[in-house]
């Protein structure tokens, strides 16, 4: 059991700021908080950290492959669209990760995900040459380091049926695992979803297999649509839909799928996606990098979650980003809102970890925390949270961070061995990169 004791709480959205209160945790969940709260349980470890704490921060769309990628030092063919960038950079990167490479890369971008104050991340896994497994093996980040996650493997028919094929097997496989963990009473920190890349590069029979799996497992479909406007407009020319009714034609569509991007979905596909309860996650500084366009429909969507599509786990920044992004586009929204799609990443956790509660500091949640290191120049109240995040804060104030009541950072060191863990993904990005040169 945990006290921590005398501490205001932020929440983010609805934005909210308390009087100092007491927090108790115990088996992972928050037992009680108030004034004074802490006082029934004399003989808990106890933590008086100063600053707030706010529930941790979800990162609802990532790709921990790509973590090596940073700083790319290898000669990459200049491209004049989205499509050859993804022929010319991330399909090479993607075939080049063997095994060693995404345990580096799944140990590095966890670390970094805790360090910003993220305490679940919702990543969306691709490597060819190592497929059955790979999910495992990118899982050992989250359980070394700590960190919440939902993983899964991006099918596609790209590589052709036999990896296609083994791409649908490692869905069923790990969501196979996850539940039999669960039977055997272990406690999940890393739940399954089903992933596909993209509709232009799956064929109808590869969505089939994938609802099965969606059925017979209970999962949701985790995949990019309209990233670009070419996989719209090949939805149309190869199979005579849109994306969205023709992913619903073949069983895709419920309330635990996750659809990452939109840019270029019409009007009635996102009321389809509205009426199915589905996400849509808005990944702002990867839509800027690709020089894709902006998804001016954000204010549609039932339920918009916050993503890093492989450029770190940042959420603040993230959430930054896409405020800052939506006011230079000329969009209604203000910050409040953005931090209201960060908060849904909440939601769409509860709709897999069956059962549990995530994102407010109140009795029955889960003991995900952030403790910031804020002190404000100007009052920091429930009115003007958002004004605060917008204009002020950042990872850079992350404290302290728990996950299911086990500190993974406490005040600003790492509970597991984060030295190692980045000395080892700059040995293995060096392996990466001769790889990705050897494939061209
Ligand atoms: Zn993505």
């Amino acid at each position: 059991m945990i006290v921590i004791e005398k501490v205001p709480l932020l929440h983010f959205s609805p934005g909210s700021v308390s009087e100092p209160v007491d927090i108790v945790i115990d088996s992972g969940l928050i037992k009680a908080v108030g004034r004074d709260a802490g006082k029934n349980w004399p003989e808990a470890e106890r933590h008086a950290p100063g600053g707030y704490v706010s529930p941790g921060l979800v990162c609802s769309h990532n790709h921990f492959y790509s973590m090596l990628a940073r700083g790319l030092n290898v000669a990459i063919k200049p491209s004049k669209d989205f499509a050859q960038q993804l022929d010319h950079m991330w399909w090479r990167l993607d075939r080049a990760l063997d095994e060693e490479i995404v345990r580096a890369s799944g140990l590095s971008a966890a670390a970094e995900a805790l360090f910003s104050g993220v305490t679940s991340v919702v990543d969306h896994h691709a490597s060819p040459s190592f497929i059955e497994g790979s999910l495992d093996v990118l899982k050992e980040g989250f359980d070394t380091t700590g960190l919440r996650g939902l993983l899964c493997y991006e099918t596609t028919d790209r590589n052709g049926k036999a990896g296609a094929r083994a791409g649908v097997a490692e869905n069923r496989r790990f969501a196979k695992a996850v539940d039999a963990g669960r039977k055997a009473g272990r406690p999940v920190m890393v739940e399954a979803a089903v992933g596909a890349h993209a509709p232009f590069t799956l064929e109808d029979d590869t969505l089939a297999d994938l609802a099965s799996v969606c059925a017979e497992t209970g999962r949701g479909l985790h995949i990019h649509v309209a990233e670009d406007k070419f996989d719209a407009v090949d939805s149309r020319h190869n199979h005579q839909a849109d994306i969205v009714a023709r992913l619903d034609k073949a069983g895709l569509l419920g309330s635990k799928t996750i659809l990452a991007h939109g840019l270029y979905l019409t009007e009635d596909e996102i009321a389809l996606m509205n009426e199915r309860d589905c996400f849509l996650a808005h990944n702002a500084q990867s839509n800027m990098n690709n020089n894709v366009g902006y998804n001016h429909q954000l204010p549609s969507y039932k339920n918009v979650v916050l993503g890093t599509d492989g450029i770190g786990s940042d959420m603040m920044a993230s959430a930054n980003w896409a405020f800052f992004k939506h006011r230079d586009a000329g969009g209604p929204l203000w910050m409040d809102a953005f931090l209201g799609y960060m908060q849904k990443g909440n939601l769409l956790l509860e709709r897999y970890f069956d059962g549990m509660k995530f994102g407010r500091i109140e009795p029955g949640y889960a003991a995900d925390l952030c403790f910031w290191d804020y002190d404000p120049p100007t009052p920091l109240l429930d009115a003007n949270v958002a004004g605060h995040a917008a204009f002020g804060m950042n990872s850079r104030m992350v404290r302290s961070v728990m996950v299911g009541g086990r500190f993974a950072i406490k005040d600003r060191q790492a509970q597991f061995d984060a030295g190692s863990i980045m000395a080892r993904g700059r040995e293995q990005t060096l392996r990466l990169w001769k790889h990705m040169e050897e494939i061209k």
